[in-house]
């Protein structure tokens, strides 16, 4: 430990572009052994870790850091599979420069650790040695219907099957995962990573239903009656309009359709009305994660050229600085301080923009340049402005509160209106991380435990 003045942060090699475009798989290597060895050893070890605060599972990293620093794989494992539902996806996944390594207290010095690729490593390398995730053996007579199986259903069951409890997962897509299978594109995350975490909590005891949706396969209120507790973690997948002339044209698509129908294809999946970008301009429209991964399976998809049109300058985007950096390298042209004003069969009619001075929270507020419109191109748009809860009439037909974005109102146990059903994720918060959502599922678990004894 305490090598950080003699070894420089490295961050795990990507597959060159060149290669790298031409399919879906991770772009990002693992970490081997030395290579993992020698990153955790520039660990601080602080005694009071922002690291490990920062983290929505607060996981212990500090802890997990030594162990393989320290060559203790196996007890690194444990530490590290303590806390999270699936430390190798979230460490691929993560934004790390805005959570864990952000707050890094070697960030803004010598370079924060490498969290997330040593947390990916302690995992993939167990698994490849034969470690695997615990359950518990011994049940505690109490069932529980997980509905939706994204990382907050993924979580909340894992959490629960440790304590014994049995559990039903209900999922309406054909393959389970929500976000991490049909949202989150191959290079990011392959979808066997996914699948081997679910296969495990199968093998544990869950029985998975899949291509049953709550409310048309199977009534809510049967869940209601026939298990101790259901856990909702339906996720907010509804894009954002940006209220604009145009916005319905056909030539317009929303991000996750479009991510959602390349991934169905992928796993050779029926998709009507395939979203086609061969060949095509295609603009995106937003700056965050999901913007990313549009205009990074734009170029795999073989567009003739992928723009990204985002509202404020670079420095203010809210996506992983990483995802950007990915984006350019990969050909995708960045047009800052514009915002769409129209669209038309022609492409997008925009405004250019100027930031204001930082207010006290160090915000800026984005001002429209009167007079400044101009076309920009395009053959394809996609809309990447964010999520909003859906309200699927399974949950209309509830008497649960709901909040004014038709989020699950819910108390600090996760506990809704009806205290035998309990929700997390982006149902309750709004669309957020993946990470936020594995916090809630392990937190509302570990209460609906709690509520058995
Ligand atoms: Fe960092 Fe995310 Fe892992 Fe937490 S789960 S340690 S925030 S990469």
């Amino acid at each position: 430990m305490l090598n950080f003045t003699k070894i420089d942060r490295n961050n795990p090699l990507k597959r060159g572009v060149m290669e790298r475009i031409k399919d879906f798989n991770e772009v990002y290597t693992v970490f081997d052994k030395n290579k993992a060895e020698e990153q955790a050893e520039r660990c601080i070890g602080c005694g009071d870790p922002y690291c490990h605060n920062k983290c929505p599972l607060h996981n212990i990293i500090p802890a997990w850091l030594k162990e393989t620093a320290n060559n203790d794989l196996e007890l690194a494992f444990n530490i590290s599979n303590e806390t999270s539902p699936f430390p190798e996806i979230l460490g691929r996944i993560c934004p790390q420069d805005v959570l864990c390594e952000g707050d890094c207290t070697l960030n803004d010095t010598h370079g924060a650790i490498t969290i997330g690729a040593v947390e990916t490593h302690i995992s993939e390398t167990g698994f490849e040695k034969g470690l695997k995730p615990k359950f518990s053996h011994k049940k505690i007579g109490k069932k529980v219907a997980v509905v939706g199986s994204g990382p907050a259903g993924i979580s909340a069951a894992t959490f629960l099957l440790r304590e014994g409890v049995d559990v039903d997962m209900y999922e309406r897509a054909n393959k389970a995962g929500g976000l991490l299978t049909y949202g989150i594109p191959g290079f990011k995350l392959e979808k066997e990573r996914v699948q081997r975490r679910i296969d495990w909590l199968c093998e544990a005891g869950m029985t998975l239903h899949t291509n049953c949706e709550i409310g048309k396969d199977k009534s809510f209120d049967e869940l209601e009656k026939n298990y101790d507790a259901v856990f909702i973690g339906i996720g907010a997948t509804k894009g954002k309009y940006p209220g604009i002339d145009g916005e319905k044209n056909e030539n317009v698509h929303l991000a996750m359709e479009f991510l959602t129908q390349i991934q169905k294809r992928n796993f050779e999946e029926k998709v009507e009305n395939f979203i086609d970008v061969k060949g095509k301009n295609v603009v995106v429209i937003g700056g965050g994660d999901t913007a990313m991964d549009c205009v990074r399976t734009s170029v795999r998809e073989g567009a003739t050229s992928v723009k990204c049109l985002y509202r404020r300058d670079e420095l203010n985007m809210p996506g992983s600085k990483k995802e950007v950096v990915n984006s350019k390298e990969e050909g995708v042209e960045f047009v800052f301080n514009v915002s769409p004003k129209s669209i038309t069969t022609e492409g997008v009619n925009l405004l250019e923009t100027t930031m204001s001075e930082a207010d006290e929270s160090g915000r800026q507020s984005v001002k429209i340049v009167e007079n400044s419109d101009y076309l920009e191109v395009a053959d394809v748009i996609i809309l990447a402005l964010g999520f909003d809860q859906e309200l699927p009439q399974f949950i209309k037909d509830t008497s649960l509160e709901l909040d004014k974005w038709n989020g699950i109102k819910v108390n600090e146990k996760y506990q809704s209106s009806n205290s035998k059903i309990y929700s997390g994720g982006d149902s309750v918060r709004g669309a957020d991380l993946a990470v936020t959502a594995a916090a809630d599922g392990k937190m509302a678990a570990k209460a609906i435990v709690e509520s058995f004894k």
